[in-house]
């Protein structure tokens, strides 16, 4: 959901949207409530969504299980350790993914940890047909987790001293926040809550994947500034795709280069929630 100052920019997303099919729709923040009714419009100049069950969620940790664990099926082997330089790696091929911490190994690459906190909250009104939403003209994003829902802080703080949640920001900023959106959320119970690290790039809040240029045989795939799980099975392919071949096949990422940082050469992505 977009207010009037970010309506432009999402026009022009939606372009791209089409583009490439990813089936979105669009419709003015008045007629919001006709699709959602729990909404409060007020403030909302537009806003996108799909109907057409191509988008949801995951539990991260499964995810991440079922592929590591596919990857030793097809023979993949583990090793535990920690890379203190590229150099110590014998290897042909080495891709650094090694996401928050990849300056400490690469340090031209200004990808760095970003402290984000989700908040757990309980509502005695449960809408479970409630999507993923996110609300650009407060920052807070929620989507249901069980019977509860989860819903993430609008503040994130660089050179964070520890990964305690931010627990101020619940009842400063997300919960009125939420209240405001969807008024069933002015009776909601705080239950839980943890903070994480994204991988920001700094340049731009954008990937960075590809053959490093200063090295014979590094490969990146890092900054994915809050969107590593949902871009992780595409960037595999490409990258795989690229290192066996040379050059992309299926799907060109080659905007998220490495080059663009090496030579700041900005692609910012406006919408980190
Ligand atoms: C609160 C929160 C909410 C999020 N929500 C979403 C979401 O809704 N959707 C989404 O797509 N993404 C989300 N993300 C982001 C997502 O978790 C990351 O983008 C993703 O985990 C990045 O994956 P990665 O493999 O690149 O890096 P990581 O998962 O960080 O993995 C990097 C690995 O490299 C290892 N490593 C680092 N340095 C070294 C070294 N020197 N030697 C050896 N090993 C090393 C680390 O131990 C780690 O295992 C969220 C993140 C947070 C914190």
């Amino acid at each position: 959901m977009f207010g009037p100052d970010h309506a432009e920019e999402q026009y022009r997303a939606l372009e791209n949207h089409k583009e490439c099919d990813a089936g979105t729709k669009n419709i003015r923040g008045s007629e919001l409530n006709k699709l959602f009714p729990y909404i409060n419009d007020e403030g909302i100049e537009t806003a996108t969504f799909t109907d057409n069950k191509s988008e949801g969620w995951i539990d991260p940790f499964l995810f991440h299980s079922a592929l590591k664990h596919k990857a030793i099926d097809l023979g993949a082997e583990f090793i535990k350790g920690e890379v203190k330089n590229l150099s110590e790696i014998n290897a042909k091929t080495i891709i650094s993914a090694a996401g928050c911490w990849t300056k400490e190994l690469l340090d031209d690459i200004p990808v760095v940890p970003q402290k984000h906190t989700v908040f757990r909250v309980k509502c005695p009104k449960h809408i479970p047909e409630m999507p993923l939403t996110g609300d650009l003209t407060t920052g807070v994003y929620w989507r249901p987790e069980g019977k509860e829902y989860l819903a993430g802080s609008p503040i994130s703080v660089f050179d964070a001293e520890d990964l305690e949640p931010a627990w101020n920001d619940f009842e400063e900023l997300v919960w009125p926040a939420l209240a405001k959106r969807i008024p069933a959320f002015e009776e909601l119970k705080l239950t839980g809550g943890w903070a994480g690290y994204y991988d920001c790039n700094k340049l731009d809040n954008n990937a960075v994947v590809g053959k490093h240029p200063k090295y014979e045989n590094v490969y990146m795939a890092s900054g994915f500034t809050g969107r590593g799980l949902m871009q992780a099975p595409g960037i595999g392919r490409a990258l795989t795709e690229l290192i066996n071949t040379g050059n992309y096949q299926t799907i060109d990422i080659s905007v998220f280069g490495v080059e663009r940082v090496l030579n700041s050469s900005a692609r910012p992505e406006p919408y980190v929630l």
